[in-house]
């Protein structure tokens, strides 16, 4: 968003015009350069998944190829097919966050109750990679919340811890009520964060390992996301991790 903040009384009046165009005019050109910028990742994204379905298709109908082989092709096609629907899902969620037209409806929620069932409901993911998951609520915190918009972002946040740590280690849920606030940190054991890629982590399609992208299915659009839905909430994220030791995601959301 950007204003002009015009005081013009007496002989400056022109000057502060002046001023209040060149910053507009700067904030223009920044808006023009930051949506250049993402349409040419958006571009970016869509044409390395494009490019193996293609490929593929290409090789699968040849005539002489066997049925073990050929299905081998149509499974990477599947797989980039999705690929490219999750991103374009994605897009499309934040085009409309974009234009704040989407609604949140939120519910007066017991927070420990919804970490119960978010629990429940990952339990088996987390079983399925030997990992373990647990959460920490103490007391009744009720805060309101849009419950859809608020597993999504822990889906999210999940997601994450899941795929970016190794068996054998834990991911907890932590939901504290503070002074002025309540708190959620989700903490894992991964592979953590480089402190210079930190800062840029809830940019849109942002990666600290730009080669494994592909491969561990990610849009690279999750962490914006979820800061979007975060600060709708009227609410912060931020990480804070130890390269090799792990991550924490806090949140941080108004009481009431
Ligand atoms: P992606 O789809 O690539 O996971 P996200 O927006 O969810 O995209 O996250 C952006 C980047 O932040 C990821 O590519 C990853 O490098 C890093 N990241 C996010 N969560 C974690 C985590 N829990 N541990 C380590 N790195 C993480």
């Amino acid at each position: 968003d950007f204003s002009v903040h015009l005081q013009v009384k007496g002989e400056d009046e022109l000057a502060e015009l002046g001023k209040a165009i060149q910053t507009l005019a700067r904030d223009l050109e920044y808006l023009k350069k930051e949506r250049n910028e993402f349409l040419a990742s958006i571009s970016h994204e869509l044409r390395t998944p494009l490019t193996y379905v293609k490929g593929y298709a290409d090789i699968a109908r040849r005539p002489n190829m066997g049925e073990e082989e050929r299905n081998r092709y149509l499974s990477i096609i599947y797989e980039e097919a999705e690929h490219m629907q999750k991103l374009v899902k994605d897009l499309f969620e934040l085009a409309k966050m974009d234009q704040h037209s989407f609604q949140i409806h939120k519910e007066l929620t017991n927070l420990c109750s919804f970490f119960k069932k978010l629990h429940d409901k990952m339990q088996p993911a987390f079983q399925a990679k030997k990992m373990s998951l647990v959460y920490y609520c103490d007391g009744s915190i009720t805060v309101h919340i849009d419950q859809k918009r608020f597993e999504q972002v822990m889906m999210n946040l999940l997601d994450n811890a899941l795929k970016y740590s190794d068996q054998g280690s834990i991911v907890s849920i932590d939901v504290r009520k503070e002074k002025h606030h309540i708190v959620i940190i989700v903490a894992d054991e991964g592979r953590g964060i480089p402190k210079e890629d930190l800062p840029h982590i809830f940019e849109r399609f942002y990666r600290v390992d730009k080669s494994r992208s592909r491969t561990s299915g990610g849009t690279g659009l999750g962490l914006a996301i979820v800061k979007e839905i975060v600060e709708a909430h009227g609410g912060a994220i931020y990480a804070a991790s130890e390269y090799g030791k792990g991550t924490n995601m806090i949140i941080t959301l108004p009481e009431g």
